[in-house]
Parts: C-alpha cells; structure tokens; sequence
C-alpha cells in the first residue's frame, strides 16, 4: 500500500486524460520504463469548462489502468468528483485519490467525497481550489481530517484569474507556503502542468517547488502530447518527462554541520535585527502620519494629494537599482505603506 510519505520526492506522471486503451497503455509503459515516477495518473471522468469537449472515458478506462497496474507493479491514482467515482475508482484499484480544483471549491461536493472515503486507508490529495481562498483549501482538508482519512496531501496547481496572464493559472507561491505553516508536515505536491498551461516552463517550475522543500511532482505525461484529446499544449513525451525529473536539484531542508548551523545563526541573528529596525522605522513613520492627519484635518485639507505621493514613488523607485532591490518590490511595499498611512489618517479625520 503506498503512503504519501512513502518516498520524497514522490514523482506522479501519466496522461491528462485517459483516451484509448492504446494511449493509456503505451504511456504508462513507456513511462513505468523510465524508472523516474513512482505513481501513475490519469483522468478519468475530466472537468471541462464547456460542453462538447471530451469528458472522459469513464468506467472502462479503470479497466484499463487496472491492468496496467498489474503489468507495471506501479501504483496509480485518478481524479473523483462525487460518491460514485470513489466507489469505482477503489473497485478497481485505485492506490491514490485525488479532488480536482472545481471540486475543492464545493464543500457539499468534498463531504460527500470524504464520507465515501471514509473506511478505507487510500491515500488523498487535494488540489488548491481555483480561487486563491486558503481557508476552502483548508477546509477540504478538514473535512477529511474529520472522517479519519488520515493520509492526506495537498497539490498546489494554481489559481484561476481573468483575461490572459503568464501562467495558465497564477502559482502565487506565498499561498502554498502559508498552507504548508498551517498543515504542519502534511505533503505538499507541486503541479507545474496545469500551472504553466506549457511545456515551456515547467523545468523552471518544478525546480522552484524542489526549492522550496515541495515534497514531490504531479505532471502530465502522453506518448502524443500533440495529439492529447485535453491539455494537448502541456503534455510531455514520457522520454521528456524522464529528462525533466532528472533534470531536477532536490536538496535537503536540513543540514547538522557545525559550520552550516554556525553560518546560518549569524546570518539569522542579523536578519532578526534587520526586521526589528524595520518595525521601529514603520511605526515611526506611521506616527507622523498620524500627526499629518491632525494638520490636515485641523486646516481641511484633503488627506489624498496624488501629485505628492507620484513625486514620492518617483523619487525613491529610481533609487531601486542603486539599492539593488527590484523596482516592482519597491512599489508593492511603498503602495502598502501608503495605504496604511492613508487608513490612519482617515480615522484621525473622522474621528468623532
Ligand atoms: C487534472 O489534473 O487533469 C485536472 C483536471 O486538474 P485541475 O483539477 O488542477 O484542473
Ligand atoms: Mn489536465
């Protein structure tokens, strides 16, 4: 029986979509053969946005990834949405279970999953919900938590926005991380594929996740991908799955040498400091806000001169380069400092 724990990093590949028995078969095999993934997926009943795209083989294609399992002696793992496809998928064998992104967002849906699942010792991993709402995520967790499904992980592959952005699905890596505080020593698997929505830059991806202590991958995989009945442009061949995976720095999160530790506390105690000077600098500055406020309240004067506050981004953003700090981070901290300052300075003014 696999665990979640059971190797690190723990490598997930197969098709999008299970196609034909053909496909399914050559891909997995071909896959297994590499000797780079320990768990084989495929989708087997596929959410689409629209209708009219395929939607899955269903029932038959667990008869397929059944046998497979038998030829490769790999565990596999498939995608359930409702009660019925659990009940099948642990029919025919499934080793791992895992609850796609529209489905985490639906508590109904995801009770009903867990209270299927309840009983059985299958392994589950749940994928973040398309809106970057942590605390749904953290709810589907709970809810199988709550029934005593014990070997649970979650997937981070993105979040949905509007219009066209770089990434197929935006990683905004600081929420995985912040699950990852929240879920102490839960797994944590990254899935570049449906991040990147390409094939282009999921080695850049996945070695982000190694660096940040991810404890394993979830890509897609076909022996066509240009020919892929779903998520035809982010497949890869398993040979290039293979050089992906191997391609891979997974370093450790640990290190006891004298020296390592040492280097680390000294830099560590200077960062300490560092962030206590900054509290001081910013509790400072926002008690001269505060007494702006009093001023301009006293005189009637508008707190918000925009022409001031684009002569002060302007005048310390050029200074970004000197600093050797990215104009960007400049103006994310600078905008929330103005914020700030702005909401202390609307209270003074509507103080009653
Ligand atoms: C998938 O893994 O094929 C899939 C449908 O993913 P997601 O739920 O992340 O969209
Ligand atoms: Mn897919």
């Amino acid at each position: 029986m696999i665990s979640l724990k059971s190797k690190k990093p723990l490598i997930i590949s197969g098709p999008c979509s299970a196609e034909t028995q053909e496909q399914l078969t050559d891909t997995c095999i071909a896959l297994a053969k590499t000797g780079t993934v320990d768990v084989l997926r495929a989708g087997i009943w596929k959410p689409r946005t629209k209708p009219g795209s395929f939607e899955g083989v269903g029932e038959d294609a667990l008869k397929w990834f059944a046998q497979i399992k038998k030829d490769t002696g790999l565990p596999i793992a498939t995608e359930v949405a409702n009660a019925k496809h659990v009940e099948l998928a642990l029919k025919h064998g499934v080793d791992i279970l895992w609850i796609g992104a529209r489905t985490t967002v639906n508590p109904f849906s995801v009770q009903e999953i867990a209270d299927a699942i309840k009983g059985s010792n299958v392994p589950v991993l749940v994928k973040n919900p398309m809106n970057p709402d942590i605390d749904l995520w953290q709810g589907a967790l709970e809810r199988l938590l709550a029934v005593g499904i014990n070997d649970v992980g979650m997937i981070h592959r993105g979040f949905s926005s509007y219009g066209a952005t770089q990434f197929r699905n935006s990683p905004q890596w600081h929420i995985a991380i912040e699950m990852r505080r929240r879920m102490q020593g839960m797994p944590m698997i990254c899935d570049p594929s449906h991040i990147c929505g390409n094939r282009e830059w999921l080695q850049q991806i996945s070695q982000k996740s190694a660096d940040l202590s991810y404890d394993g991958l979830i890509i897609e995989s076909h022996i066509n991908p240009c020919d892929a009945w779903s998520d035809a442009s982010q497949q890869v061949t398993p040979s290039a799955l293979a050089d992906l995976v191997r391609s891979i720095v997974w370093r450790d999160e640990k290190n006891n040498s004298p020296e390592y530790v040492q280097a680390l506390d000294n830099l560590r105690g200077q960062i300490d400091l560092l962030d206590g000077e900054l509290l001081d600098i910013l509790s400072k500055r926002m008690s001269v806000a505060g007494k702006i406020g009093e001023v301009k309240r006293d005189n009637n004067v508008a707190i918000l001169q925009s022409n001031r506050w684009g002569d002060i981004l302007e005048s310390l953003t050029s200074k970004a380069d000197k600093l050797e700090l990215s104009k960007d981070f400049l103006v994310r901290i600078l905008d929330n400092i103005h914020v700030e300052s702005i909401n202390i300075q609307n209270n003074i003014m509507n103080k009653k």
